[in-house]
């Protein structure tokens, strides 16, 4: 077995391994926020597992701690969250900020990137990235990724269900990072914080990504069981739903979650979901709710997602297949950001109806809301990732 001398600072590492032959990097982190160490645990069994019974595996795995004080203070974060800030523009803020300037997780940030940096260098084939979380609500374990079609197609295959545009929502995830250098990765959501499932689940993911990836030769891992706890566990959700609304919420609006809401919950058009300083906060209309808080620190109160039916997961697939976004531009009112070819502009005077609903299904998402413009990204995907 060999380690990757590179990486940078101490306990970072939970564990790697690769014996030498070429083939994917299987990248994991778990524990980016401090309270949520399911990911770490996992992380571990499957590297003693690797060590005591030294398969031949092609490519390498390799698994990271994110925020080592939090996770030793078993809190979230210490003075900012650290599964935020990974956009460009927030990577070169942090890389401006000398000496006191620094908070903790602005450390922790930057020895991660060295790390990343380095195991996408030294990757022999492709990259996938996997960052383990739990949350403080109950439910079914879910992915969120970036809308590439080879991240559904290596999501799917999983067997648990994924969320489309969280990103349209949050602010600079790790994910994005990676999504936007093209490589292939995901979020595991694995359940609920110290619920043991959450550890066995994410460990589920984890052995059937291996034996996925080809990485591990055939019948290293009986996966029947891994499979059937996965099915439990994601019971009657469904297989891909949409984002359609983030609460995001500050201290002083007073937000309290409803008891008894779970991830995937379905509710009713105008059920109640929270109280605020302001008053009742209600659902607009059917859909489920998401990640609700039940726990202090957090910014985000809720989200409320909807099915992505099987007929507009196969219609998505052949208009991306035909690259019909390449006609898009030429449509009224929408045209190429200049300064970045993955942007489409689009001016909402001119192009009305459907716009978010028809670029989801040509793979972009909306970014930001400029003086009146919409801007749609799209992620591109390597070419390499066609082979995880
Ligand atoms: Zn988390």
């Amino acid at each position: 077995m060999s380690t990757i001398a590179v990486l940078p600072s101490k306990n970072r590492q939970i564990g790697s391994w690769d014996t030498g032959q070429s083939g994917p990097t299987l990248l994991v982190t778990a524990g980016l926020h401090g309270n949520e160490p399911a990911g770490v645990a996992a992380c571990e069994r499957v590297i003693a597992h690797l060590q005591e019974h030294q398969p031949a595996l092609r490519g390498r795995f390799v698994a990271l701690r994110g925020n080592r004080q939090a996770l030793a203070e078993q809190c979230r974060f210490l003075k900012r969250d650290l599964n935020r800030g990974w956009g460009q523009a927030a990577i070169d803020a942090l890389h401006k900020r000398v000496g006191d300037e620094r908070s903790p997780e602005d450390l922790e940030q930057i020895d991660l990137l060295q790390c990343f940096v380095d195991v996408e260098r030294s990757a022999s084939g492709p990259l996938l990235f996997v960052d383990l979380h739990t949350s403080s609500a109950e439910g079914s374990p879910f992915l969120c990724l970036a809308d590439t079609i080879d991240n559904r197609r290596i999501g799917l295959a999983t067997g648990v269900p994924i969320i489309l545009g969280i990103e349209e929502t949050l602010e600079g995830a790790s994910l994005e990072w990676f999504a936007d250098r093209g490589i292939a990765g995901f979020a595991v959501e694995g359940g609920q914080h110290d619920c043991p499932d959450a550890v066995d689940n994410h460990e589920a993911v984890l052995w059937g990504l291996l034996m996925r990836l080809g990485m591990l030769p055939e019948g290293y891992v009986d996966l029947a069981p891994h499979r059937e706890r996965l099915r439990a566990a994601v019971g009657a959700a469904p297989p891909i739903v949409e984002i359609v609304h983030r609460q995001a919420i500050q201290a002083v609006d007073q937000f309290r979650m409803e008891p008894g809401f779970q991830n995937f919950s379905r509710v009713a058009k105008g059920q109640l979901l929270a109280k605020d300083r302001t008053g009742e906060i209600r659902a607009p209309n059917a859909c489920h709710v998401m990640l609700p808080l039940y726990q202090e620190q957090g910014d985000d109160g809720f989200f409320l997602a909807r099915r992505v039916r099987g007929f507009w997961r196969w219609l998505a697939k052949c208009l991306r297949a035909l690259h019909l976004s390449a006609i898009v531009p030429l449509m009224p009112g929408i045209r190429r950001d200049p300064n970045d070819r993955d942007t489409l502009l689009v001016n909402q005077n001119v192009a009305r109806w459907f716009v978010v609903e028809v670029f989801h299904l040509l793979g972009f998402r909306k970014a930001t809301k400029r003086s009146g413009q919409l801007a749609f990204r799209r992620r591109c995907s390597r070419r390499e990732n066609r082979r995880l």
